[in-house]
């Protein structure tokens, strides 16, 4: 049955009963009524006339309107007759007191009007007495009939009552928990109510979406399967290990590459926490050390060296984190990390490899430049023979390139010791100056076929530097360097020498392409070059730079924008 229907039947019902006690009640009240009208307009009014003649009789010699009253009463006594007998006594007395008015005004003709007058009342009082004996049984029959009526009314009410609310709140509860379900994509959620109510048609529409909603999603999760799958055998078939934990530092994913560096099968490392597996693995602590979860939003990149492929390997650590902005919501929530391991052994020994070429090329060169030397110094003795002066100037100029390979020689062996780990410094008070004016010219020849102009100012009050000359140039030579070659042509590059309180400070500056920050830090670590920088550079240099200057007790540093150039800086101790 349609809600409408039961609610509509259900309240017509309750006012039905309403009317028919209320129309129960008020026909009893009537009949009451009419029962004690009876008696109070026949049968008192009767015995108020039959007494009012019975005093106007008393008072018959005395007084002539007593004549009147009692002929007037009669009067009224005739028009009132209701009861059987009642007809024949009022005409007795009529009759009688005709007579009496004809004069003779006998005691025994008074006596039988007043005995008729008495038989009048006594019939009346008689008619009150089982009058209201039927009144009283009419309010009996009432209160029996209201009250079973008003049961019967109650009964259903109260059937009513019960049914009616639970009748639609049910389908409703129902159907709020199977939303909710749905909510929950649950979608094989049914809801079933039977019937043709209103709600059995929501009940059916409820269920032909929940339908629809599980075929979309059953062919969403099909999609999203497959793109998992997908993403699963990319990931797998990296050539670089990568590991996944989630937030609670459980390992999610590890591909093959992960698994052989780790000596652990899949199943051994899937689904268990971080914390447990770094106590029987050295290199998954290792892996994980320093690492907070969530890593505070920085991306963390650190190298690490690693026995794998049955030989020393060596490995850049990065870590990202992931963060999502679930659906319905608009802040971003951290799901887990993804550790990468970027394998750059083949880099690290060609740089091995570059570092001992370097190393045994300018130990090489170190002999036959010494001897080369040796040979201008014989020269240059009268002894040997006396040079005229063409001779003279040509010489000079051997010795000076001569010195010029020995020095670059010398930078050379620099270069391979940073690289092999052992720096040599030569700290002592040193002259800015011809440090300047050995890195620019050094760089001359590459600035002038760029047409780039380098300006250069050290403030009068720079003295001396304590740093290792040579290193202290080589860094200067290689700022200049890349100055040159990430700036615009035609462009001019500052380069400024301050004393700042006990440090001098340094700066190459330049307008060129300039450095985005995110790299700022980077560009400081070995090999790294920022990315879709120009080609030719082995992304050494400024980590050289930063070694040589941290050695020498200095920072170093830079200031950049994306687009407008960059400013490399770096502090040394003045000397004393
Ligand atoms: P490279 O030999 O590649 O120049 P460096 O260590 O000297 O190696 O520099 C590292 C990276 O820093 C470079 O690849 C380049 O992208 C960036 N870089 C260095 N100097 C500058 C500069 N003056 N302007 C813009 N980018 C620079």
């Amino acid at each position: 049955m349609k809600i409408k229907t039961k609610l509509t039947l259900g309240i017509g019902t309750l006012f039905l009963m309403v009317f028919s006690l209320a129309a129960l009640s008020g026909w009893y009240i009537h009949q009451l009524k009419k029962d004690t009208d009876r008696i109070l307009t026949t049968n008192y009014n009767s015995l108020l006339y039959a007494r009012n003649m019975l005093v106007s009789l008393e008072a018959y010699a005395e007084d002539d309107r007593a004549v009147l009253r009692f002929q007037d009463n009669l009067i009224q006594q005739q028009r009132n007759i209701t009861e059987a007998g009642e007809k024949e006594k009022t005409a007795d007395i009529a009759a009688r007191f005709e007579e009496m008015k004809q004069g003779s005004a006998d005691q025994i003709l008074r006596s039988s009007i007043r005995k008729d007058i008495t038989d009048l009342m006594q019939m009346n009082i008689e008619a009150i007495a089982r009058k209201s004996g039927i009144a009283g049984q009419t309010a009996k029959d009432a209160i029996i009939s209201i009250a079973i009526v008003g049961t019967v009314c109650f009964v259903i009410a109260f059937t009513l009552l019960l049914n009616l609310p639970s009748n639609i709140a049910d389908p409703v509860r129902k159907l709020t928990e199977s939303i909710r379900q749905i909510a929950r994509q649950n979608y094989r959620e049914r809801v079933h109510i039977l019937g043709s109510s209103e709600f059995a048609e929501l009940a059916s529409s409820f269920n032909t979406m929940a339908e629809k909603l599980e075929e979309y999603a059953e062919s969403q999760l099909d999609d999203i399967l497959q793109n998992k799958r997908r993403i699963e055998a990319l990931v797998e078939n990296m050539s670089d290990p990568v590991i996944g934990a989630d937030e609670n530092r459980t390992v999610i994913f590890a591909n093959e590459q992960a698994t052989k560096i780790l000596g652990l099968s899949q199943s051994a490392l899937l689904g268990k926490p971080v914390s447990e597996l770094t106590l029987h693995n050295d290199l998954l602590r290792d892996l994980f050390k320093d690492i907070s979860s969530p890593s505070a939003g920085e991306e963390f990149s650190s190298t690490l060296k690693i026995f794998a492929d049955g030989r020393q390997s060596y490995f850049e650590k990065e870590v990202v984190d992931i963060n999502v902005v679930p659906t319905g919501e608009n802040e971003l929530k951290y799901i887990g990390q993804v550790i990468m391991l970027k394998n750059i052994t083949p880099f690290k020994e060609m740089d091995l490899a570059k570092t001992n070429f370097i190393g045994t090329v300018s130990h090489e060169f170190k002999t036959p430049i010494a001897a080369i030397q040796m040979g201008i110094q014989l020269l240059q003795n009268d002894r040997v023979g006396k040079l005229n002066d063409e001779q003279k100037y040509l010489i000079h100029g051997i010795k000076e390139d001569s010195d010029r390979l020995r020095n670059i020689t010398a930078e050379l062996l620099n270069i391979a010791q940073v690289e092999s780990g052992a720096i040599k410094l030569n700290i002592h008070d040193n002259e800015v100056k011809p440090m300047l004016e050995y890195a620019i010219k050094a760089n001359q020849v590459a600035a002038d076929q760029k047409q780039l102009s380098l300006h250069v100012s050290v403030d009068a009050d720079v003295n001396k530097v304590l740093a290792d000359n040579e290193k202290t140039a080589w860094v200067l030579t290689n700022l200049i360097s890349n100055a040159i070659r990430y700036s615009h042509e035609n462009a001019a590059i500052e380069i400024h020498v301050e004393k700042q309180g006990t440090r001098i400070r340094f700066e190459v500056k330049d307008y060129g392409q300039g450095i985005d920050s995110k790299y700022k830090e980077r560009i400081f670590e070995r090999y790294f070059r920022v990315p879709g920088a120009r080609s030719g550079g082995t992304g050494l240099g400024l980590s050289i730079s930063k070694e040589f200057i941290e050695g020498q007790g200095g920072e170093i540093a830079v200031d950049s924008e994306l687009g407008s150039g960059s400013s490399f800086f770096f502090y040394l101790k003045e000397a004393k």
